[in-house]
């Protein structure tokens, strides 16, 4: 006769709209905390943040990207033909609104504040994939903790980057100045005659970003997630809940939704009565298959805007930022400034092919992710919104999220993370 264990209560059902990392990562969390999660995406992900990301852990994730210091260098970054920034039409909607958000909220009085959101996730970043991945340790191997050098061509360079350093140490992160000498016993030498760096002692980097997705959904599959190609269009609500997600393959009934879409989570919030300030701001990534210069650790060089990090036997060479235009599946232009860059820095290598991917990152006016509940349909959770450090927040975010289902006390203050600030 079959025991039937009248404790035993029904899973509840839990859909994450989303498949990039802040969705792979909650619907982990929620899986080990034995909901039964589904999974929807519009399965696009050539043109994932996710799958276009640099993969550092902690680089320099409490550096708001707006601040005082950042509008002065605009207009010299707009000109150069191999500059980090580009901004072209059609621009995103409400961008006017944007940068007047971002201005006021990156001002010296304000960004204290943003760095402090970043820091709350930020610094825990690496300690959290630890414990998120736990009952799944061969995906462990993806990750590697050698810290990230942050790369200044000359002194003046070091100089302009001191009060972001100094800023950095006041948040709590582990650095540690490099003369030349020491710099090139860390990476090949450069073209640069007296390079200078900063090391970020803390910070890790994913080996090979696209593979540990496709592996970590393979694994939670095995644990019972269920995956749909469909894109999310809409909610069915009674009162101040939620009963169905609207997809293109149907509805499906759930007890809680949560956004994770990314790019694609400012619509789905309006839906739910909440504007959110976010716009895409698209980056390249270019992967260089078995090249002849080898690097150990992955290095930032933040006045050009991309960073250059170990990719298995390749190089992995990810940045820049084009604000609006319609590009969304490759960026020409980007990927020869990253050309370029490279061979200014390390001059003419040999490598076996070469790889693409560009992708949009969310970007709030102050950096911080929209984590929280919905503020008009309680079953409904955000987690989006992540900016330039996503893969970094994501095992963080995650279990805030999961906390806050499961009605367990979160350590960290969410208030700043909160939907409603930009009303
Ligand atoms: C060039 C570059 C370098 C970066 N470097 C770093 C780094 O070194 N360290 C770091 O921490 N972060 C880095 N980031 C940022 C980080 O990659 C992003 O913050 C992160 O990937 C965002 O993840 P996401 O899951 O929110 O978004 P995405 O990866 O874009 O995923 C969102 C998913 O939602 C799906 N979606 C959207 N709308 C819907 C809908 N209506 N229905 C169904 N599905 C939907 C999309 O198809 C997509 O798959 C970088 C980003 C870029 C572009």
């Amino acid at each position: 006769m079959i025991k039937i264990n009248k404790n035993l209560k029904p899973k509840k059902k839990v859909i994450v709209i989303g498949g990039g990392i802040i969705g792979l990562a909650t619907a982990c969390r929620l899986v080990q905390d034995s909901f039964h999660v589904t999974l929807i995406d519009k399965n696009k992900s050539n043109n994932r943040a996710s799958i276009a990301t640099a993969g550092i852990i902690g680089g320099s994730s409490v550096i708001p990207w707006a601040n005082d210091h950042l509008w002065k260098k605009i207009p010299s970054m707009l000109l150069s033909e191999n500059g980090p920034l580009k901004v072209t039409y059609p621009l995103p909607a409400n961008f006017l609104s944007f940068i007047y958000k971002s201005r006021k909220v990156g001002s010296n009085l304000e960004i204290n504040k943003s760095s402090k959101g970043l820091a709350a996730l930020g610094l825990k970043g690496w300690t959290e994939w630890q414990s998120l991945l736990k009952p799944f340790a061969r995906l462990k191997k993806f990750f590697t903790q050698r810290g990230c050098l942050l790369y200044y061509g000359d002194k003046d360079e070091y100089l302009n980057e001191i009060k972001n350093n100094n800023l950095r140490r006041k948040h709590g992160m582990n650095i540690q100045h490099l003369k030349t000498k020491e710099l090139f016993l860390k990476i090949p030498k450069t073209c640069d005659k007296n390079p200078l760096a900063t090391l970020i002692l803390k910070a890790g980097h994913l080996n090979n970003p696209s593979k540990f997705q496709d592996s970590l959904i393979n694994e939670l599959k095995k644990k019972g997630l269920k995956k749909i190609s469909a894109s999310a269009t809409g909610f069915e609500m009674k009162h101040n809940k939620i009963n169905n997600v609207i997809t293109t393959k149907g509805k499906i009934k759930c007890d809680y939704a949560i956004i994770c879409s990314g790019t694609g989570g400012k619509d789905l919030a309006k839906k739910l009565g909440s504007k959110i300030s976010m716009i895409p701001a698209w980056g390249t990534s270019i992967i260089f298959k078995n090249p002849k210069i080898k690097i150990n650790q992955p290095i930032l060089i933040e006045k050009k805007g991309f960073a250059i990090v170990p990719n298995g036997n390749d190089l992995r060479v990810a940045g820049l930022v084009q604000v609006g235009g319609k590009t969304n599946i490759r960026n020409l232009k980007f990927e020869n400034i990253l050309l370029n860059q490279m061979k200014k820095i390390f001059g003419s290598f040999k490598y076996k092919g070469i790889s693409y991917a560009t992708g949009a990152r969310p970007l709030t006016p102050d950096s911080l992710p929209i984590i929280g509940q919905s503020p008009n349909y309680k079953n409904v959770f955000f987690n989006f919104g992540h900016g330039h450090w996503g893969m970094t927040h994501a095992p963080v975010c995650a279990t805030i999220v999961s906390n806050l289902i499961c009605k367990r006390r979160n350590k960290i203050n969410i208030k700043p993370y909160d939907a409603s600030r930009f009303n």
